[in-house]
């Protein structure tokens, strides 16, 4: 049995991948994948699509979200991953994504409105429309200011406009670390912290920061570290591996493929040559099987 590869974190039309949730499965299914997981941003809406088309392409798909949480010194990111299936009705989880979402467009708004201060010609139903989904992120405004030729390149609209430090940016009003990772954790998700590496600290002492962080979250059902991610380096994945094992965390990979809306990453490639084996979705599993937790 040759080796198989896998790709835990992912984005759709459903938050803002540019790729429809059941083209994106077929675009996995093509490249040969064993197992993937969409993690939209604060919305389980493109889950069932993606399922579906999983089973006709015989591939296995792992329902997930990616929660932005709020720490004292910025924006952290968590994953869950095997996010219990509706059966029809809302989840306990759909309520608080559900208020989430609220606040994203109550800041998109200012956005906005930040934005033409500064002499963008922009409406925020112009945002939404691009959207599609059902989560609009920052990543839309970045293409509409690229699109009407206001930055060079979408990633220069957070340097300039949007980013911590740009002239309309916006902090998101969300939960704690804790109360995200309880969160998901209480639904009998998968709880991992996504690429920590990303995390700006403000001056020295990242490190035993993000070891106290890890193991406050881990208090409250963290289970895993994101060591493998497109924008790791392999000294960044290194450090997240040593972490993990210090705290008895498991490991997790994945690409953050956004489709057109970050180019240069692919599905189960990342960039620079990311590969994350079945072993680590295998240990994942072992992992909720000790929990009792369904895989
Ligand atoms: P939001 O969730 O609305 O705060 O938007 C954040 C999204 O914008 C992330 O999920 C990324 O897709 C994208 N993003 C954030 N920072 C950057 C950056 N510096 N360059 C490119 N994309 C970014
Ligand atoms: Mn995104
Ligand atoms: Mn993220
Ligand atoms: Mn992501």
């Amino acid at each position: 049995m040759s080796i198989r590869f896998i790709d835990l974190h992912s984005h759709s039309t459903a938050s803002d991948g540019s790729d429809s949730p059941a083209e994106l499965v077929r675009k996995a299914a093509a490249a040969k994948l064993a197992a993937i997981a969409l993690t939209d941003h604060d919305t389980t809406s493109g889950l069932d699509e993606a399922v579906r088309e999983g089973r006709q392409r015989g591939l296995e798909v792992i329902r997930g979200c990616e929660l932005g949480v709020r720490c004292e010194h910025g924006e952290l990111h968590i994953l869950g991953l095997w996010l219990p299936e509706g059966d029809g009705g809302p989840t306990a989880l759909d309520a608080t994504l559900a208020q989430l979402r609220d606040h994203r467009a109550a800041r998109n708004r200012r956005i906005a409105a930040q934005l033409r201060q500064c002499g963008v010609d922009i409406e925020y139903a112009e945002v939404e429309a691009i959207s599609g989904g059902e989560s609009v992120s920052r990543l839309h405004f970045a293409r509409i200011l690229h699109q009407k030729g206001y930055v060079p390149t979408p990633q220069t609209a957070f340097d300039r406009y949007i980013g911590p430090g740009g002239r309309a940016y916006v902090a998101k009003e969300t939960l704690s670390p804790a109360d995200g990772v309880r969160l998901l954790h209480s639904v009998g998700a998968t709880v991992a912290l996504a690429h920590p590496m990303l995390f700006r600290y403000p001056g020295n002492g990242f490190a035993e920061w993000l070891d106290d962080t890890v193991a406050d979250l881990k208090r409250h059902g963290l289970d895993a570290i994101e060591a493998y991610h497109s924008e790791h380096s392999q000294a960044d994945t290194r450090r997240c591996v040593d972490m993990a094992a210090r705290h008895g965390l498991a490991l997790t990979g994945g690409s953050d493929y956004h489709g057109a809306g970050k180019p240069g990453i692919s599905l189960g490639r990342g960039r620079g040559g990311l590969r994350v084996t079945t072993a680590v979705l295998d240990d994942l599993k072992a992992r909720r099987l000790r929990q009792g937790l369904p895989v």
